[in-house]
């Protein structure tokens, strides 16, 4: 049998470093066993998927030197590779299914749906669909389609028995049938959900080993059930451990860093970065830690991946890009370098214009401009907290900003001056006296700069939300109750509550 894996990112946002992460160890095991690394675009959600996620996925991967031999862009003998160009094949499969009795159409509506929830909850039943239109009559069927009303189709869940499937990582796993939804396989605008799409394609892809996040170990018993309805053979499982943030918990952009272009913005450099990842889930004989990737996919070995989550520890990966910088840059290399990374003339021809008239010697250049080359800003109460605003005020403006710039999908500095704008009102401050100065001190950790919203843009995106998170962090963070009031304060669109 020949080793087929895949990595399937769903091109939602930008890319996650837990992508590149399970693209790695899909790569290296694919390469271990001289076998086939594919890439699958898993763009089901109409609404959310954007083409310049999908680019930026590319390059990212590319980044730290991976290359596939399927996938949308390099074709291969199982395309197409993105799904929103197989929907044709799911609704196929999946009528299938339902001529072989295997799945129904279930006419439920979303009221009846909220119902049931609602029932569940206050009589603390089975969670989930009550299975009303597992059994309908033909006649039943065709009185529902007459009256046109809408369906999806489920899958008939065996209703009683134990889904068991061996974990390459994690051993025996087992889940009570009686635990799982009879899951929706075609929704009612006919696109299949993730896990349907996700099961098909990985049989028509002939994926041998499905190595992804823990996250969806509760997944797999599900698709392990479309597996045998369809009478399949599942891929072998090999759930990788969670990455995890310094507090233990689930790396999630709320609180840190996670798209790789913030790491490439921040001058990490790529093997150092990919050496990094790496270590996150494996251990090489020796406790060996730093080592090219040539050599690990030689050395792979299944038995050395960890269980429990790791921490996504940045003093570790510093640690680790100092040691490739001292060792694979020579010192002749060391400013072309940074020089490329940072101070290239693209760049400069954007900055320039923003401070040609506000320095008065070459001297002020750097006092005007070091916050776009530093990751490490000095911030003070004073510049966080203008005119006495309180600190946790001043994080809940920066955190609603936050939300406000992610809902516009847009972190343009046009889109930062609409935002700075609606948050003064909110909160009933000053536009010019406390928002403007906030957002210096946040994005250049001083009180003047080369203009605040041009600056923004030239800081990028992934850099200018970490120095958001970053300022939030130092005011002394917000507690989940005070999160909690925010949100619903940032939803209702009124902060009254909060701002006393
Ligand atoms: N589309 C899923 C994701 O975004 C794929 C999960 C899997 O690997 O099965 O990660």
């Amino acid at each position: 049998m020949q080793v087929r894996t895949r990595i399937a990112p769903s091109p939602t946002g930008y890319p996650h470093v837990g992508t590149l992460y399970m693209a790695l160890f899909n790569y290296i095991f694919a390469k271990h066993h001289g076998g086939k690394f594919l890439l699958r675009i898993e763009d089901t959600d109409q609404k959310r998927s954007r083409p310049e996620y999908e680019i930026g996925t590319y390059e990212s991967l590319k980044w730290i030197g991976l290359t596939w031999d399927e996938g949308p862009d390099v074709g291969g003998p199982y395309g197409p590779y993105r799904q929103s160009e197989r929907t044709e094949i799911y609704r196929k499969t999946v009528y299938d299914l339902l001529r072989a009795g295997k799945a129904y159409k279930c006419f439920t509506t979303p009221e009846e749906l909220a119902e049931m929830r609602l029932v569940a909850q206050k009589t603390g039943g089975r969670q989930g669909y009550d299975r009303r239109h597992r059994n309908l009559s033909q006649e039943e069927i065709e009185k529902f389609e007459a009256q046109g009303r809408s369906f999806v189709i489920r899958l008939k869940v065996p209703l009683t028995g134990e889904v068991v499937f061996e974990d390459a990582v994690k051993g025996r796993i087992s889940a009570p049938c009686a635990d799982i939804d009879d899951q929706v396989l075609l929704k009612s605008d006919a696109f299949p959900t993730y896990h349907l799409a996700n099961v098909v394609d990985d049989v028509e892809m002939k994926i041998s080993h499905v190595i992804r996040g823990d996250e969806w170990i509760s997944s797999t018993p599900k698709h392990i059930l479309i597996y045998e309805a369809f009478g399949f053979k599942p891929p072998t499982f090999v759930h990788m451990p969670l990455l995890l943030g310094m507090d233990g918990k689930k790396l999630s952009k709320r609180k840190n860093p996670t798209s790789a272009f913030f790491y490439k913005e921040s001058g990490y450099l790529p093997e150092a970065f990919r050496n990094f990842l790496t270590l996150m889930g494996y251990s090489m004989p020796g406790d060996k830690e730093i080592y090219s990737l040539d050599e690990m996919i030689e050395r792979f070995d299944l038995k050395r991946v960890g269980i429990s989550g790791a921490v996504f520890d940045m003093k570790k990966l510093d640690w680790i890009n100092q040691q490739y910088l001292i060792n694979s840059i020579p010192e002749n290399q060391l400013w072309p370098r940074i020089r490329e990374w940072g101070f290239n003339d693209a760049f400069m021809g954007k900055l320039m214009p923003l401070i040609h008239t506000r320095i008065k010697t070459f001297g002020d250049f750097m006092d005007l401009c070091h916050f776009f080359f530093t990751n490490h800003l000095r911030y003070t109460q004073e510049l966080l907290c203008p005119k006495g605003l309180k600190p946790e005020t001043s994080a809940s403006i920066l955190q609603t900003l936050i939300w406000m710039l992610d809902d516009r999908e847009d972190w343009s500095g046009t889109s930062l001056e609409l935002c700075a704008k609606e948050l003064a009102d909110l909160f009933g401050v000053n536009f010019k006296k406390e928002i403007i100065p906030l957002l210096f001190g946040t994005f250049m950790a001083s009180h003047f700069g080369p203009p605040l919203f041009d600056s923004f843009n030239l800081l990028g995106q992934h850099r200018g939300r970490a120095r958001l998170l970053q300022a939030i962090e130092f005011l002394g963070g917000i507690s989940s109750k005070r999160l909690k009031l925010l949100e619903e304060a940032y939803l209702s669109k009124n902060f009254s509550a909060l701002c006393s």
